[in-house]
């Protein structure tokens, strides 16, 4: 089964794509934004911690985050595969996970980026604006994703493991394309 980390800039389709690829494979979706965001709304003691950074479109502390992979990549219901969608999102974030994933000997197959142009990324992030967005939250995330997320481009092609999926076409098409790359 797959073990797949899915790459994208804000609006990429990477939440989407990732949702559909692990119902098709069986696998497991790993969404740290939608761990992250589902405890804001329990307002557990995390929630609390990372709603501030969420707001302001900031990455959350690697510590917080960090701390949530490890526990959720030993559960038992992790070894058929997964797909990690959001993590890791800085070079840190992306050592610790090959340190974990050695440790406790998995090992993923691909690391796919799903790429967009900027103005078609734009427009896509001005129709799916939640209502607690403001136009300069999506612009410092944007800002975060270009300074930090986006030099694991440059880490992964260094490990050879990057692979490109075009992002900007027909949704069922890019799924296609990811199926073609993943196999059965
Ligand atoms: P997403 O749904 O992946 O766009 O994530 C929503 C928000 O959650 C991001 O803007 C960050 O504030 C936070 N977040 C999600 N994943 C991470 C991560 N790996 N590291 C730090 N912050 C994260």
């Amino acid at each position: 089964m797959p073990r797949l980390i899915f790459l994208g800039a804000p609006g990429a389709g990477k939440g989407t794509q990732a949702g559909l690829i692990a119902e098709c494979y069986g696998i497991l979706h790993v969404s740290t934004g939608d761990i992250l965001r589902s405890a804001v709304a329990n307002q557990t003691s995390l929630g609390l911690q990372a709603g501030l950074y969420m707001n302001r479109g900031d990455l959350v502390p690697d510590g917080l985050v960090v701390a949530l992979i490890e526990e959720r990549l030993n559960n038992p219901d992790v070894q058929e595969g997964w797909i990690l969608d959001g993590f890791p999102r800085n070079v840190a974030q992306a050592e610790f996970l090959d340190s974990l994933l050695t440790d406790i000997n998995q090992f993923y197959d691909y690391v796919v980026n799903l790429e967009v142009p900027d103005d078609v990324l734009a427009h896509r992030m001005i129709g799916r604006q939640r209502s607690d967005d403001t136009e300069e939250v999506i612009r410092n995330r944007l800002k975060v994703y270009r300074e930090q997320t986006s030099l694991l481009i440059d880490f992964y092609t260094k490990h050879k493991k990057l692979a490109i999926v075009n992002g900007n076409q027909l949704m069922e098409d890019v799924t296609a394309d990811l199926m073609k790359l993943i196999g059965k």
